[in-house]
């Protein structure tokens, strides 16, 4: 072996050489309709006034630490119940990493639970933090299945339980009362984090209980609702409980840029909501023309995306492909997904791309 094959081998985590990198697809000149982006970018008086906000931004100084102006406004303008701050993330995959992190690492192994198939970054900051990993598979109709979830709340005793509200990739909202079961049989020993990534879509949130569960996080996103490029996740829960996790933190984690932008885009959130809006219209019709489909399975969506079982999901993505539209096959990410496909809802024309892109994969001899 050579030199640097020896030093990885003596260095680097097990784990860690048995991966591999989060995957993103360079996606030039297709239609990107993969990654649950919002199609309809900031007006352009806006981004000019944007640009001058960016060019005064201080950037020979570190963003200094407390976010104070940044907070508050997210407070204000993005629902958070009166009394409770946030943290900020580079993401809320970073907000995902932080909770994994404090709860465990490789001398106090922990467990993280999910009902799978979830987003897949619970697993991986799992494991990257130490911790084991307990997936606990969805009923067919993607509900909880609350007799395997207490158990394995028993069983494993979670310090995290993640729950995806509405979940990626099924797209559904869990119900209420089995996010409350899970909650009180957590009690004073774990942690449910209500990922709420599609509220702005699915409109139902589980905010107002912070109050009467102790145990309660609610991590959210600016990046569905319509900034994916400027990483900014938050999160909010008990106070005490949110600094603990505010230790574990990098400083200055959410630069200056993305700080000015934020600040600025959410005093006109407004039009943000309104394109969520637009959004949420191009569901429900999108959704009706697939299920016309002969063949195609769609499943319900309370979020910006529709997943759909159809016959063949890679001859489907590889016909896309072919016609430069992007979108998720979900085939390989869990059994039960076999066949499943999943489609950011998008423009008018954008979807149109989609679904003749799919009537044309669907053709006999296709
Ligand atoms: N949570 C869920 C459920 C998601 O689907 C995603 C992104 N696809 C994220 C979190 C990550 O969002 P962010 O862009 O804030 O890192």
């Amino acid at each position: 072996m050579s030199f640097i094959e020896n030093l990885i081998a003596n260095v680097i985590r097990e784990d860690v050489r048995a991966n591999a990198a989060y995957a993103v697809a360079d996606g030039s000149g297709f239609v990107l309709l993969d990654q649950m982006e919002n199609p309809y970018e900031l007006p352009r008086a806006l981004r000019e006034e944007l640009g001058q906000r960016l060019a005064d931004a201080v950037l020979n100084r570190y963003p200094r630490g407390s976010y104070a102006t940044l907070k508050a406004k997210v407070c204000d303008k993005l629902g958070i119940p009166a009394g409770y701050d946030v943290m900020l993330g580079n993401g809320s995959d970073e907000l995902i990493q932080i909770v994994t992190t404090t709860v465990a690492n490789q001398k106090r192994r922990a467990t993280v639970l999910a009902p799978v198939p979830a987003f897949v970054m619970y697993s991986r900051a799992a494991q990257f933090a130490g911790a084991d990993f307990v997936g606990v598979k969805l009923k067919k109709d993607f509900s909880l299945d609350m007799e395997a979830m207490l158990a394995a709340i028993a069983l494993h005793q979670p310090a995290v339980v993640f729950l995806a509200y509405p979940n990626n990739p099924t797209g559904n909202l869990f119900a209420v009362e089995d996010i409350e079961a899970i909650l009180r049989a957590l009690g004073e020993n774990g942690i449910a984090v209500l990922d709420e990534a599609y509220q702005p879509f699915a409109r139902q949130t589980f905010m107002d209980r912070l109050p009467e569960f102790e145990n309660l996080v609610v991590m959210r996103t600016v990046s569905k609702l319509g900034l994916a490029g400027i990483r900014l996740g938050y999160m909010t829960a008990a106070p005490q409980l949110l600094n603990e996790f505010e230790k574990v933190r990098p400083p200055y984690n959410v630069n200056v840029l993305t700080q000015v932008a934020a600040e600025f885009v959410l005093d006109h959130v407004e039009v943000l909501d309104a394109q969520a809006e637009a959004i949420n219209a191009e569901r429900t019709l999108l959704a009706a023309e697939l299920a016309a489909l002969p063949g195609v399975e769609v499943f319900p969506s309370a979020a910006n995306f529709i997943s759909m079982r159809v016959p063949d999901g890679a001859a489907v993505c590889e016909k896309l492909m072919s016609e430069k539209v992007l979108i998720k096959n979900l085939s390989k990410m869990h059994p039960m997904l076999a066949n499943c496909i999943r489609v950011t809802v998008s423009t008018p024309e954008e979807n149109s791309a989609f679904l003749n892109g799919l009537k044309a994969a669907l053709q006999p001899g296709a």
